[in-house]
């Protein structure tokens, strides 16, 4: 699924560790002097040593600021097309220079180091928020019904989502029902009940035009009365710049305070997903985010730059348009994907 980094890594750390010519602004380190040893220890082991120096000079390279400023530029460019926000590309370079400029560092092991840096540095930011498993959230709540409110722009899957969340919720036993707070958009109450049908979930609904939170409210006065598990609540999603919505989302969270708001979003958006989630995270406040149709891009920088600007976790991943197609999102899986 996702591989952008493969090429671009490869490429980088076969440059460093492999340079092209004679003046790659690698320079070779020069034999070490003895000087360091105290003279009995220098005299048993001076031909040991030399054989060492001349040994080190040849496998060891000292990687020069402006080499390595020129080959960055190209894993750069990279990380750019790849949807890799540009304060994370400036983290990794600071790393990746802290790391190999200037030192005397084994050929062999560069490449070793560079994928170490970058595999630690994309885990660092992907684990540092706290990873929420759904079911395990509802059946560990204290109270009933859990609400959990799915926000995101419009044809990003974010009714398909939920209904893939309402499959998971129900093939764990867990009761739940389906409001369908979404009374903008012509047929978007059809399609939750469409998906409702399906699943044999309970969809509600008012006519089109209808106050969202009214909606919800009814859904969770529902699900109170026939003590169910859950309350999934769909919203409208126009662009995240249209102060009515937001408005209206508000509004809802403000009448039945989810525990949970999901923002979804399409993994393909790449960098208006990255601007969206903050927008979404400053002005409504969300918990964790599914980012859907990662089975068409292969790109994946977006994850990344998601989780750092808005701090929260990806919780799933849409792969595909069926029920069963909802995968938790692993870090390190991830990151074994990207990084071979
Ligand atoms: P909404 O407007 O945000 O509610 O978006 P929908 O749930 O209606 O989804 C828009 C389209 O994206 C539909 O055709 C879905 O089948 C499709 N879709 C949703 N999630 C995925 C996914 O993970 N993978 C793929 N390939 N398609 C998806």
């Amino acid at each position: 699924m996702f591989n952008f980094l493969k090429k671009a890594f490869k490429e980088f750390s076969d440059k460093v560790t492999k340079p092209q010519n004679k003046e790659s602004e690698v320079q070779i380190e020069k034999p070490e002097t003895f000087s360091e040893k105290p003279k009995e220890v220098q005299k048993v082991d001076a031909k040991q040593n030399f054989l060492e120096g001349i040994t080190k000079a040849i496998t060891e390279t000292k990687i020069s600021e402006e080499y390595f400023n020129k080959i960055f530029q190209e894993l750069e460019i990279e990380l750019i097309q790849n949807n890799v926000a540009y304060v994370i590309i400036e983290k990794i370079k600071a790393r990746l220079h802290k790391q190999i400029v200037g030192h005397a560092v084994k050929r062999s092991e560069l490449s070793g180091i560079i994928k170490k840096e970058l595999q630690s540095l994309i885990l660092d930011i992907l684990e540092m928020p706290k990873p929420i498993d759904i079911a395990t959230y509802v059946t560990e709540a204290k109270k009933k019904p859990v609400v959990i409110m799915f926000i995101g722009t419009n044809g990003h899957g974010k009714t398909t989502s939920l209904a893939k969340i309402g499959y998971l919720l129900k093939s764990k036993n867990i009761t739940c029902v389906f409001a369908a707070g979404d009374t903008f958009r012509a047929a978007a109450q059809e399609q939750l009940q469409e998906h409702g049908d399906n699943l044999g979930i309970r969809v509600i609904k008012h006519t089109y035009g209808a106050d969202a939170a009214a909606v919800a409210f009814d859904a969770v006065k529902h699900a109170e009365a026939r003590q169910l598990d859950a309350v999934l609540i769909d919203t409208a999603g126009r662009q995240h710049s249209d102060s009515n919505l937001m408005d209206e989302l508000k509004k809802i969270k403000k009448v039945v305070k989810p525990d949970l708001t999901i923002y979804v979003c399409e993994s393909i958006a790449g960098n208006d997903a990255c601007e969206q989630g903050k927008d979404y995270n400053e002005s409504i406040g969300i918990d964790g985010m599914i980012l859907t149709k990662s089975d068409v891009d292969d790109k994946g920088g977006t994850f990344i730059s998601l989780v750092h600007e808005t701090g929260k976790p990806i919780m799933y991943l849409g792969v595909g348009q069926n029920y069963e197609d909802l995968q938790q999102f692993h870090p390190q899986k991830f990151i074994n994907s990207i990084i071979e």
